[in-house]
């Protein structure tokens, strides 16, 4: 999201004159996105703000993102900070103030008509897109769901959700543009919705009704024939599965509460629609689970992945986990160990547990050793090293669709699959001296290619191209 946030705010930057500075030494402005989730993520910024001031003390800094409304941090990079910024007001900020600290120069009086914006619908901004085949789409913003652990509801605010017409009108373009890998984001996508209005519909599209959301105030007019009213995340999944192209839908995050029947069989029905789907479970047992304030329990979090993997065979499930919650015992955490090995995730993203200031775990003990909290880390990553490594062996010998992605700094070729795969790519034929099987492959960066996995890792595939 902090990602896509930037690419938003570089678009916007760029509309109104400014360059990207070649060297940050250089720069006359540097706007920071800044994530607050862990403290890791918060220590950085305690480094680097200070670092940038000493290599170019002329610098305007603005921070925006998370860590914007804490009294604690703004005391703490006092004269450092030129601005703060709340992200989706960072666009209605008059760019005369912009102006003032960077000495900026309109090219033209046109731009400089121009200098103010005033959208309060931030994700519409057009983004200066970082890569040119895969696309971050944000579909909405904001969490209601407070878990006891995270920043992100106050940081972010509550959700809100883009028009389902404007994401369709994005897609459009990026598909004509030969974008390969549409990523649809929003802290919890599955509780989107949207009032749909001009958006022509197949007359054969028996799934039409299907894609209204029942409501008693906002009755579905009913018939094939009938615009929709209102779309949930699959209805909105169903339209841009519709949209001409050769491409791949992803989308994150999903909450184990809100990820419902109809939606598994929107991404079965769909040819586009990524075979992996990450479900943060957060912790492996229902005390945790409810202290975490997540709203569900371990056995429906098993069924809904028993439910997955029906209707998605081939599917790849990831997740999020915190260790060392405040109170979490040994029996408790080997409630995760345990889940782990009957999950068998195909990856994991382990965090220690700390604490977030305005959180109401913050108030809560956090009484687990910072030894313990390792401790337990590497225990999950010993038995995911293994699930995956299981997962994977299943690739061996099958031919497979990898989006190419780019070139590593060791030399070597990689992209992935649509199960989130990492896969190393060799070349049947090396290079020639003059380097001519290099430039074809060159060439093939941001495309589909068929390759046949020979040999895997526990996080990662390996094969040959053969189309
Ligand atoms: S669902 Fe929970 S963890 Fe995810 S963004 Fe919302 S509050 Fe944070």
């Amino acid at each position: 999201m902090n990602k896509s946030d930037s690419e938003r705010i570089a678009g916007h930057l760029e509309k109104r004159g400014y360059k990207k500075s070649a060297e940050r030494e250089k720069a006359g402005l540097v706007i920071l996105v800044t994530c607050g989730v862990r403290q890791s993520a918060e220590d950085r910024i305690y480094g680097l703000v200070p670092k940038i001031k000493k290599e170019n003390p002329k610098v305007k800094i603005i921070l925006t993102g998370c860590l914007v409304n804490r009294e604690d941090v703004k005391r703490r990079l006092n004269g450092y900070v030129d601005a703060w910024m709340p992200i989706n007001k960072i666009f209605n900020f008059q760019f005369s103030i912009f102006n003032q600290f960077t000495n900026f120069q309109f090219s033209n009086k046109k731009q400089k008509d121009k200098i103010s914006c005033d959208k309060d619908d931030y994700l519409s901004i057009k983004p200066k897109y970082s890569s040119k085949f895969s696309a971050f789409v944000p579909i909405g913003n904001g969490c209601n769901n407070f878990c006891s652990y995270c920043v992100v509801p106050r940081a972010r605010g509550r959700e809100v959700y883009r028009p389902a017409e404007d994401i369709l009108k994005e897609i459009k373009c990026l598909v004509k543009k030969d974008y390969k890998e549409i990523i649809l984001i929003a802290q919890n996508v599955n509780s989107y919705k949207s009032e749909i209005t001009n958006y022509p519909l197949r007359q054969s599209d028996s799934e039409a009704s299907k894609l209204q959301i029942t409501n008693k105030s906002n009755p579905p007019a009913g018939g094939q024939n009938s615009k929709l009213k209102f779309i949930n995340f699959s209805g909105l999944l169903k339209l841009i599965n519709d949209i001409p192209g050769d491409f791949w839908i992803r989308f994150f995050t999903s909450h184990p509460k809100d990820m419902s029947d109809e939606l598994i069989k929107a991404i079965a029905a769909s040819d586009k629609a990524c075979r992996h789907i990450h479900l943060p479970v957060q912790a492996g047992d229902d005390e945790v689970l409810k202290k975490m304030n997540r709203n569900y329990t371990v056995s429906h979090y098993k069924s809904l992945i028993k439910k997955i993997r029906r209707g998605l065979p081939d599917v790849s499930i990831t997740t999020d986990v915190i260790v060392g919650f405040p109170g979490e015992t040994k029996a408790q955490f080997n409630n995760t160990v345990k889940l782990f090995k009957e999950v068998k995730f195909d990856m994991a993203y382990i965090s220690r547990y700390s604490p977030r200031p305005g959180t109401a775990a913050e108030k809560l003990k956090d009484n687990v050793s910072k030894i313990e909290k390792k401790r337990r880390e590497e225990e999950l990553m010993k038995i995911l090293r293994k699930t995956a490594l299981e997962n994977n062996k299943k690739y061996i010998g099958k031919i497979v669709d990898v989006l190419v992605e780019g070139r590593n700094k060791r030399g070597e070729w990689y992209g992935k699959t649509e199960t989130a795969k990492n896969v190393k790519l060799g070349i049947k034929n090396p290079p020639n001296s003059a380097g001519k099987q290099e430039l074809g492959i060159r060439t093939i960066i941001g495309e589909f290619v068929k390759v046949k996995i020979n040999k895997v890792r526990g996080f990662g595939l390996e094969g040959e191209i053969v189309k």
